[in-house]
């Protein structure tokens, strides 16, 4: 299978969000081991792998590509280095934000 940057795709609207979790869904299911990891062949980095594995969807995970990362938890309002883990992403009255794993205001 050949490798794609399945979010520069989405942001560029080549690919409809149907059309990328279809694309996912294909090599989830096609690469073997003998693959590159699926995180390489769909161009993801880390960080975008991670919260994709956290629920946030492939179109709010490209905006954070293109726009910038949120860099405050939406519970606390302290910051949240996105680079670092410590957070994960919850949709927070129909908007994605990243959330400490350890919030101090829900500790
Ligand atoms: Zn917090």
């Amino acid at each position: 299978m050949e490798k794609r940057d399945l979010l520069d795709e989405l942001n560029a609207n080549r690919v409809t969000p149907e059309e990328a979790e279809q694309i996912y869904d294909l090599y989830m299911d096609n690469l073997t081991a003998a693959d590159p990891p699926v995180v390489e062949m769909l161009g993801f980095s880390k960080k975008e792998w991670t919260a994709h594995a956290h629920g946030a969807p492939f179109t709010v995970i490209g905006e954070w590509r293109k726009c910038g990362w949120p860099d405050r938890c939406f519970l606390c309002g302290q910051r949240i280095v996105s680079d670092d883990y410590g957070w994960f992403p919850r949709e927070d009255e129909g908007k994605y934000g990243l959330r400490h794993i350890a919030c101090p205001k829900v500790a």
